[in-house]
């Protein structure tokens, strides 16, 4: 679907056309392209929109802000300054980026937002997923002829588009926990729209990548293809209709969206997409309708837990796998000493027991409130023991391997399997966004958030700036009827997004979270592993290269794991693929993280180089 070649980054052009600032400075030095400015002179652009520099990590009090982009950390960080809380801050840095990171996140997508309240010292979290339409049909996948769609087919419609999340995941956060209104806490976004921000190698790459997708519609290059090309990088890109529709939302109220008139913008869309004649894809319509909208909630839920060698490790409820397969796997590897191992081994550990994790997954994963999901059993000790007895410490297992019998598990190697396991093909996007934010009074968030693919639907809402996700492509696309994540109407897909916080002794050790599909949940894991069973440091825990297992034949990994553990791994029987180096599919995940050290001291981290950097930032640097 994706073109996926990376080519030369296109220096600054004339102009950014409609919408956008028409700016006459070369590239920003900090982007290494050709320019005659002298190095470290500030171009045009950057001196409308000043952050662009990326801080991987930072350490201090006060508070912090990780994210994967310095505009929306800056963001967060100044509500903190302001005397705002994690919540405020996670909330006004979402929405700025809904404004730098479209492809990834918006009001047109969904997430799952988890909360530490210092005061009580409970952790609850959000499910702010996007919903199929109530009306959808579980045939909406087929064509007139009863034949599955082909998958990118599925992506670029509006029979892929979830009813949104997002906005009200915001509006419940501030009203539960925050102290600022939902309409304060979008302004600083709506400015950034305004004034826009400097385009990066990622954002130029992204939005090449998606240029024939985008072009299947009437209104999306109006908005992220000015002038009909890819922003230059070094180019200053602004979204004025965004800036009105966060506008808009403050003085309306979330309801405009839910069930008011830019709800049923929305859904016109939807129904009727604004094909491009000119364009060879198909863009099947969709089903939502203003009801579906008007009648959308977030759920709030419980925590996953699980308690990991001293700690207690919080995640995401069904509807997302990620806490129990997270927790799963760490139980799996809780019954191994990883520290008194070799890294080899430990890895080798560490991809086994994911494999066995995501079998269990697909058997029983789907929305709760269609599909019983035995969360106590997945994530209860006795099971893992009983899985731990069939990852061979010498030798991987051929994949997929198969899930465990649930009900009879007892903790004893009695090796008793599901029966009839279909392991069912992973299909979801290798893009999202996730956040971390602490404030001074020991409040954390954890929000991963999406719109599925790079570009979502690639469908954006007429003159209001903003895409739509596909998240309806994270159902099964072939309908199964003991597919627990078959569609139906209403019903949440699953999803893997995984944010996570870890408590030690009821306090905040560590909090994080990462897009990248079904490599969320392994990514989150690995980074766990390395910090607490190999003794790296939140800094090499996050840059270390990345592997992920989930129950495929080949283990798909970076080509540094490979260079590194490719050979001994090898000889263990592991084999891998890895992502198409100059694309967005070469980098697994995209985390950020904060640690909690001794007296309100904090490591905040981001990544160094992945998707070109992170920016972590603390509000008092030591
Ligand atoms: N849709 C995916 C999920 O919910 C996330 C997509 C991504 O990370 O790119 O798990």
């Amino acid at each position: 679907m994706l073109r996926s070649r990376r080519r030369t980054p296109r220096v600054l052009a004339a102009a950014v056309a409609s919408g956008a600032l028409t700016l006459s400075a070369a590239p920003a030095a900090s982007f290494a392209v050709s320019s005659g400015s002298k190095p470290g002179a500030r171009t045009t652009a950057e001196r409308v929109a000043p952050y662009t520099t990326k801080t991987p990590i930072s350490r201090g009090t006060g508070g912090a802000v990780t994210t994967v982009d310095p505009e929306a950390t800056r963001v967060g960080l100044r509500v903190l300054e302001r005397g705002g809380n994690a919540v405020d801050a996670a909330v006004a840095a979402a929405a700025a980026l809904g404004v730098t990171e479209p492809f990834s996140a918006g009001i047109g997508g969904g997430g799952y937002f988890v909360h530490y309240n210092a005061r009580t010292g409970k952790i609850r979290t959000i499910d702010g997923r996007e919903t199929a339409p109530e009306s959808m049909p579980r045939t909406a996948f087929q064509d007139g002829n009863g034949a599955t769609r082909p998958f990118d087919d599925l992506v670029t419609s509006g029979v892929s588009i979830g009813v949104p999340g997002t906005l009200a995941t915001w509006e419940a956060a501030a009203d539960r926990w925050g102290t600022r209104s939902l309409a304060k806490l979008l302004r600083p976004a709506a400015r950034l729209a305004e004034r826009g921000f400097v385009v990066d190698e990622t954002y130029a790459l992204q939005t090449e990548e998606n240029q024939p997708r985008f072009e299947a519609f009437t209104t999306t290059p109006e908005v992220f293809l000015p002038g009909g090309e890819v922003p230059a990088v070094g180019s200053l890109f602004r979204n004025p209709d965004l800036a009105r529709t966060y506008r808009q939302i403050a003085r309306r109220g979330a309801g405009w969206f839910y069930g008011g008139a830019l709800g049923r913008e929305i859904t016109a869309v939807v129904q009727s997409p604004p094909k491009n004649p000119e364009t060879t894809l198909p863009v099947p319509a969709g089903y939502m309708r203003p009801r579906d909208l008007a009648e959308y909630e977030v759920i709030f839920r419980k925590p996953t837990r699980v308690s990991y060698r001293g700690y207690e490790v919080y995640g995401m409820r069904p509807s997302s796998s990620g806490g129990t397969t997270v927790g799963e796997a760490l139980n799996i590897l809780e019954t191994f000493d990883l520290s008194e191992m070799s890294v080899v081994d430990a890895l080798h550990h560490y991809l086994e027991a994911s494999a066995l994790a995501f079998a269990d997954r697909a058997e029983h994963l789907g929305d709760p409130a269609y599909t019983p999901v035995p969360v106590r059993r997945l994530l209860s000790q006795e099971f893992a023991d009983e899985r731990a007895c069939e990852l061979d410490p010498d030798e991987a297992a051929t994949k997929p391997v198969l899930p465990g019998d649930i009900r009879t598990a007892d903790g004893t190697c009695d090796l008793a399997r599901g029966a009839g396991a279909i392991p069912r093909s992973d299909t979801e996007g290798r893009e999202t966004t996730n956040l971390t934010v602490a404030d001074r009074w020991g409040n954390v968030v954890e929000y991963t958030l999406t719109i599925e693919a790079t570009g979502g639907s690639g469908l954006a809402v007429p003159g209001r700036g903003f895409l739509l996700n596909n998240e309806l492509t994270d159902f099964s696309t072939t309908w199964v009827a003991d597919d627990p994540n078959r569609l139906e109407g209403g019903k949440r897909p699953r999803s893997s997004m995984s944010p996570t916080i870890v408590l030690r002794g009821g306090e905040p050790f560590l909090a994080l979270g990462s897009p990248g599909g079904s490599t969320i949940i392994t990514t989150v894991l690995q980074t766990i592993v390395n910090r607490i069973d190999l003794g790296m440091g939140l800094r090499r825990a996050v840059a270390a290269p990345r592997a992920t297992q989930g129950n495929v034949t080949d283990v798909t990994a970076e080509q540094a794991f490979v260079d590194r553990f490719g050979g001994p791994l090898g000889a263990l029987g592991h084999t891998f693929v890895v992502g198409e180096a100059g694309t967005s599919a070469e980098d697994i995940g995209a985390l950020t993280a904060i640690e909690f050290r001794g007296r309100n001291r904090l490591v905040a981290a981001a990544e160094p180089t992945r998707r070109g950097g992170g920016s972590a930032l603390v509000v008092n640097d030591r």
